[in-house]
């Protein structure tokens, strides 16, 4: 069974970013696996970083179970995620243990520093993972360099506000509705986001994005992605190849 991993920083990001790719890949008989840098420690104005990380690691569950997905967590720090060698290592034994043929994580530049550190772990562990010396776990088959493609950054904007230019957009019309349900498993975070962001409209601004990427091919919902395709990566689009659009 092919096997799709995302790596993004905390739990509700593979939600927002790529939830409804994930539905139409679990649907097309992929194995999933949602992990995050962090189970989402300060994602909270007032539970003490232990409860809400429970919570959230709870809600992460309850949503990658929503398509038969495994969840989990490098179990870094929010707001604390580094690209040093002992979370390389920690993303390297997790695509170890996966093999992963198709990875999602963040662009290179987006507006927090958790995403931009978990983007860089995740293009590291792609690269090296298959190396044999590289991790201690044993070497699986099929494992390779992946494809890799950067989600959307949040709001489609870089740090310095220039919109991001999609190679690659899927219609996730028919999954937008399990995608909703799936973002709406993290109940904690409706609350949260409108205490710190001042918004409160959790799935109204996923709508509304996934809406204006769907525009783009004339449809009513998409997501969008950059693909990886530096040297040694596979350069054929493998999300146009299985889905079609552009
Ligand atoms: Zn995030």
């Amino acid at each position: 069974m092919p096997t799709a991993l995302t790596l993004l920083a905390h739990p509700d990001d593979a939600e927002i970013l790529c939830a409804g790719t994930l539905v139409r890949l679990a649907d097309a008989g992929w194995q999933i696996h949602i992990a995050t840098a962090t189970p989402g420690d300060c994602g909270t104005m007032t539970a003490t970083r232990f409860d809400i990380s429970a919570t959230r690691t709870n809600e992460a569950k309850a949503s990658a179970a929503m398509i038969g997905a495994t969840y989990h967590c490098l179990d870094e720090r929010d707001g604390l995620v580094v690209y040093d060698k002992p979370t390389v290592q920690k993303a390297i034994d997790l695509f170890r243990r996966i093999a992963p043929a198709l990875v999602f994580t963040h662009p290179q530049d987006d507006y927090m520093m958790d995403h931009v550190e978990t983007s860089k772990l995740a293009r590291a562990a792609s690269f090296v993972y298959g190396a044999p010396n590289i991790s201690a776990f044993p070497l699986l088959p099929g494992s390779k360099i992946p494809h890799l493609y950067y989600c959307d950054p949040i709001e489609g904007i870089d740090s310095l506000a220039r919109p991001a230019q999609p190679t690659t957009l899927v219609d996730v019309s028919g999954q937008h509705e399990k995608k909703l349900q799936m973002l709406s498993k993290h109940a904690s975070q409706r609350e949260w986001l409108r205490a710190h962001h001042g918004m409160d409209e959790y799935l109204e601004a996923a709508k509304r994005h996934d809406a204006a990427r769907g525009r783009l091919i004339n449809r009513p919902f998409a997501e969008a992605f950059v693909q990886h395709r530096g040297h040694a990566y596979p350069n054929n689009d493998l999300l146009i190849e299985l889905f079609g659009t552009c």
